[in-house]
């Protein structure tokens, strides 16, 4: 039997409903702060990715789905998204129409990880780009943002971590600083971190090993060379989450995967979710676009990670979603009523009713069960005989009560019936 690929997952009809939600509360906190929702092909030009995220990064360098097409280009399933908008953004002028543009997406990626709990292959996020500010209060809105949805969602276990990497010049002094520090250290250090001492020494700061962890308690911190503005935005960032009663914690160790960050960086994370701990991180991206050959323009931005919010959701059960049941169940008692079925059923439908009947040429016990199995609030016997005379039964399945109504207050008077229909569910 061939199954679906390690690492990825059906989303079944009975997961759904998370989903649909997640999704609801994201589009409106997004399109409550004017965010636009922006959709980007699943596959790129690989050196996108290459020169975008870092060629020393563990995503370009080892997690990447990357393949010759049969025209004989390299193309990769994204891996994440800033690089995607960054893209569109240079390709499409967005940044001559409207000076800061702010964008926000929902989108599956793809990362050959090794899968566990909270780490998949194809995996989604909702996220946002700001481009054209370097104003800080948009540091703190990509903050706020995720953590507002994450609140609306019901989690509580959350703690949102912030740093600042200051001005790129800055950074380059203090990674002489770290060399020197680790000097005389690099024979103590894990391989991974011993490589990274020679390709990108701030990713050390990443490491899960511990002894690495130990040698770095004592590193010089990067934030004590902060420069002026990078200091003041910070400063502002932190009052605006005061303000906003978001507790946080200044980790200065937070120095995340990617290259492009500057300034401030973050992630929120949650207690309830395993080893797999962060739920969305971000940071500011001043020099991305230029990078990518547009023209120099300041970006900020966060990507959330929402198996893993679902993951939280569940565990901290903090999700209780309420399935839209089938508001009426139309059962056949005898085939004359056939001729009927499609055009009350469609009729009923278009007032946005969810309303199912029998495909199957069932008894009529067996429609009831159906009928009960999706928690229908009302039947609907649909007999010939009835019919003949013009009435049918309405069984509201919550109290028992049946009624009998006019078939003509569906085809000629369907507010009628739906105000019946109304009434009847509060009786
Ligand atoms: P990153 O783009 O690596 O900064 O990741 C942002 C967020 O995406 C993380 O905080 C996770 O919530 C989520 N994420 C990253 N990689 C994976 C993965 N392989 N599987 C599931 N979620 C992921």
């Amino acid at each position: 039997m061939i199954k679906a690929i390690t690492g990825t997952k059906d989303i079944l009809p009975s997961d759904i409903n998370k989903w649909l939600h997640l999704e609801e509360v994201v589009r409106k906190l997004f399109t409550c702060y004017n965010y636009k929702e922006i959709r980007t092909p699943i596959f790129e030009d690989t050196s996108l990715f290459a020169r975008g995220i870092g060629e020393e990064t563990d995503i370009v360098s080892k997690e990447m789905y990357t393949f010759i097409d049969r025209g004989g280009t390299s193309l990769t399933l994204k891996p994440e998204m800033t690089a995607s908008v960054v893209r569109a953004f240079i390709e499409h002028s967005l940044g001559a129409s409207q000076p800061l543009n702010k964008l926000f997406y929902i989108s599956p990626m793809f990362r050959q990880e090794r899968p566990q709990a909270g780490r998949f292959r194809q995996f989604h996020q909702f996220g946002a780009e700001a481009l054209g500010s370097q104003s800080p209060l948009l540091d703190a809105e990509m903050i706020q943002l995720p953590y507002f949805i994450f609140k609306e969602l019901g989690l509580k276990h959350l703690s949102v971590k912030i740093n600042s990497l200051g001005e790129t010049e800055i950074r380059d002094k203090y990674k002489k600083v770290l060399r020197d520090y680790l000097s005389d250290k690099i024979e103590r250090l894990s391989p991974e971190s011993k490589k990274r001492f020679e390709t990108n020494i701030l990713r050390i700061f990443d490491s899960k090993d511990e002894t690495d962890i130990q040698l770095l308690k004592e590193a010089p911190k990067l934030i004590d060379y902060l420069d002026d503005k990078s200091r003041s935005n910070f400063e502002t960032v932190k009052q605006v989450l005061k303000d906003s009663g978001i507790p946080y914690e200044v980790d200065t160790q937070l120095v995340r995967g990617l290259d492009y960050y500057t300034q401030t960086t973050f992630e929120i994370v949650s207690s309830k979710v395993g080893s797999q701990s962060a739920l969305c991180g971000g940071g500011r991206y001043d020099f991305l676009v230029e990078e990518l050959g547009g023209k120099s323009t300041p970006g900020v931005g966060f990507a959330s990670g929402i198996e893993r919010v679902l993951l939280a959701l569940e565990n901290e059960d903090a999700l209780s979603l309420p399935e839209r049941n089938v508001d009426i169940y139309i059962i056949r008692i005898d085939e004359t009523a056939s001729k009927y079925l499609h055009r009350i059923a469609n009729e009923l439908r278009n007032q946005n009713l969810v309303v199912d009947f029998d495909y199957l040429s069932r008894s009529m016990k067996a429609q009831m069960r159906e009928a009960n199995k999706f928690n229908a609030n009302f039947v609907l016997f649909l007999g010939g005989e009835e019919l003949e005379r013009g009435l049918f039964t309405l069984k509201n399945m919550k109290s028992g009560k049946q009624d009998m109504i006019g078939i003509n207050t569906i085809f000629e008077n369907i507010k009628e019936f739906l105000e019946k229909l109304n009434a009847a569910k509060t009786t």
